[in-house]
């Protein structure tokens, strides 16, 4: 009999706010250490937390665009613990009353539909950062993280398989994305992701012991980790072991995962609600200014993109994956109303330079005005597909516009038909065997004479028009 995997994830993801959950520290990353911090966020005795509004509205943000419930009086919580980057001894959390439950994604597995349930969103403070010195017999912490906001994304244990733990964070980051509310950067740490698995045989109903896995900083440690996972429960299972409940440690650069801890429950953490600070209560009138913030989403956008540009699917799914490229692709139809020559150009040269320079369209020096004006004089004929592959990579290196770059460059196509014909005479006159051969039937010859005249006009000769003139003569 075979295996079945059970995959549950959660996901922490680090709110964009300006300043801390509980303070008025800055929350931005990157400061030298411990220049953001105060007696709050370092947990001195006799402070008190105060909480930041956009915090929870960037909560109910996330908590509408995932189908939840929102909890109507919310508590924070104490969740004791002790580790050096936890100065007050416990994080403030939410427990019993998270500010969302029982909501669900979509997730699309190669065509296929499926929903993933979301058991709960809450909010909650982040911890500081250790650092430990590689040459002394120190460690180092910087409380600039502590009391950072973040939202906790629990799943229900409904995914089954690495690719469709891959799939559903990929979705939940750009949703986070799409709202604005986290860089979602896994590289970084802004989006967390820890993952339980689990294995039983086909067909049971019972959950098997599960593990979590833990230092997943990239999608492909996400995915590499589970696999290993499985397989790694697959071995005990199928010698009549006993999986142990435990947490885990990814270790990327071996391939496998080692035993971090056991695993904790949660009354090990001693939750308890926190009497400094107020239940917090959320008004339908709250709710309700929130839900006129949301932009459209990727997967409402997507099938909108099939439906008003007439693209496939899959077009429509690459554009909408992350906001600012829909966005750009917008932008340029309203210039350049052809939507198919737009995608394929946002889809292929675009997307290439921003692979290879690992940049964002945000951060590429090429404007939606740009772009459109380039496809413009492909559309008119006024330069060929290669020479605008040209012009485009230097309007990404220059940030030049393209009209500047074809001018000074003489890259004008060249489509004067009686022009064409002169340097087609001249071609097939000086290549006279080779005509004798086409016209005996070796009509392969075609792609040498059009090479011939190209050649001669250093590639800017219209491919029609050569085509054309050649088929004539010939
Ligand atoms: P904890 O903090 O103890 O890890 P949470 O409730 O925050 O508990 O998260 C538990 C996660 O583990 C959820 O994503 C849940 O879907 C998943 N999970 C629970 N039981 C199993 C199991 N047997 N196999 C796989 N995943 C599981
Ligand atoms: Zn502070
Ligand atoms: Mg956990």
């Amino acid at each position: 009999m075979g295996f079945e995997s059970v995959i549950g994830l959660e996901i922490h993801a680090q709110l964009k706010t300006k300043t801390k959950i509980f303070c008025n520290c800055s929350a931005m990353f990157g400061a030298e250490p411990n220049t953001h911090t105060c007696p709050v966020c370092l947990g001195m005795p006799g402070t008190l937390p105060v909480l930041n509004r956009k915090v929870v509205d960037f909560a109910i943000k996330m908590a509408l665009a995932t189908n939840c419930n929102i909890t109507k009086t919310n508590r924070f919580a104490r969740k004791n613990y002790f580790y050096p980057d936890l100065p007050k001894g416990y994080q403030i959390s939410q427990f019993e009353l998270p500010i969302a439950e029982h909501g669900y994604v979509i997730i699309d597995v190669s065509g296929t539909k499926k929903k993933i349930g979301l058991t709960r969103i809450h909010m909650e403070e982040d911890a500081g950062k250790l650092t430990h010195d590689p040459l002394r017999p120190v460690s180092c912490v910087d409380f600039n993280r502590t009391g950072v906001p973040l939202i906790e994304i629990v799943s229900e244990p409904d995914l089954r398989s690495a690719k469709e733990a891959g799939i559903y964070l990929r979705q939940l980051r750009s949703v986070v994305r799409y709202l604005d509310i986290c860089d979602g950067n896994l590289e970084e740490g802004s989006f967390r992701c820890d993952a339980n698995v689990s294995i039983r045989l086909e067909g049971s109903k019972k959950l098997g012991t599960r593990t979590e896995l833990k230092n997943l900083n990239s999608f492909k440690h996400v995915e590499k980790a589970i696999k290993y996972e499985i397989r790694r429960q697959e071995a005990i299972l199928a010698e009549c072991g006993t999986v142990i409940q435990e947490t885990r440690l990814w270790d990327h650069e071996n391939g496998r995962s080692v035993s971090m801890r056991g695993k904790e429950d949660a009354h090990d953490y001693r939750y308890f609600p926190d009497p400094d600070l107020m239940p917090l209560v959320i008004d339908e009138k709250w709710i309700q200014s929130v839900k006129e913030t949301l932009p459209e989403l990727s997967d409402v956008k997507k099938i909108r993109f099939t439906e008003q540009y007439a693209l496939s699917l899959y077009d429509a799914d690459v554009l909408t994956v992350d906001k600012h490229i829909a966005e750009f692709f917008e932008n340029c139809i309203k210039i350049f109303p052809k939507p198919k020559l737009v995608s394929n150009w946002i889809m292929g040269p675009l997307m290439e330079v921003l692979n290879s320079e690992k940049k964002t369209i945000i951060e590429i020096s090429v404007s939606a005005d740009d772009f459109s004006q380039l496809l413009k004089f492909i559309d008119q004929d006024i330069i060929s597909v290669r020479t605008a592959k040209t012009v485009f990579l230097e309007m990404v290196e220059t940030g030049g516009h393209p009209g500047d770059i074809i001018e000074k460059k003489g890259l004008t196509q060249v489509t004067d038909e009686s022009e064409i014909e002169v340097l087609v005479n001249k071609i097939l006159n000086d290549n006279k065997k080779e005509v004798i051969d086409y016209k005996a039937g070796k009509t392969k010859l075609m792609g040498f004479f059009v090479g011939q005249v190209m050649k001669a006009t250093s590639g800017k000769a219209n491919h029609r028009i050569v085509n054309q003139i050649l088929k004539k003569k010939l």
